[in-house]
């Protein structure tokens, strides 16, 4: 077992600081049909415009380790950061996953996903290691902020 398996298997085992919490501003549940995961998220956002910050990011994940993995990685990542800065980390996970190997991803921006690289490589699990950034796109977009994505319009050029 390679030391990214290890890190999803960690995480999968322990999610990080899993379960969900008050207060928040708006709650989701997503499903990966496919698989059968299973992620609720909440988000609680603090500040305006520059300033908004994801003050707390609480979810329950069920579901194959990817998609628990993954969840937990997105929580430690962006929990307390700028709306900006977890934009910019949903972004370069989405290239990651959908480069079919071609993005090793950067441990800078996305932290421990960086060991979800290897799962672009199998189509069928990429929805599995998305689902839960797309419920806290989702849960951002309830909540009134969004998530600011820098390089949307460029997806799939770099
Ligand atoms: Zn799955």
């Amino acid at each position: 077992m390679d030391l990214y398996q290890e890190l999803i298997l960690e995480h999968a085992k322990r999610p990080h600081a899993a379960g969900l919490r008050e207060p928040f501003e708006a709650e989701v549940h997503h499903v990966n049909p496919t698989c059968g995961d299973e992620v609720t998220v909440r988000v609680h956002v603090t500040g305006d415009g520059q300033e908004a910050r994801l003050a707390d990011v609480s979810y329950d994940a069920l579901g194959c380790s990817i998609s628990v993995a993954s969840a937990s990685m997105m929580a430690q990542e962006i929990t307390g950061e700028s709306l900006e800065q977890a934009g910019r980390a949903y972004a370069a996970i989405r290239s990651m996953l959908t480069s079919k190997g071609a993005d090793p991803g950067d441990e800078d921006v996305i932290g421990d996903a960086v060991a979800l690289a290897g799962v672009s490589k199998y189509p069928a699990r990429v929805k599995c290691a998305l689902l839960g950034w797309m419920a806290l796109e989702d849960a951002l977009a309830q909540s009134g902020h969004g998530l600011r994505t820098p390089t949307t319009a460029s997806e799939g050029t770099t």
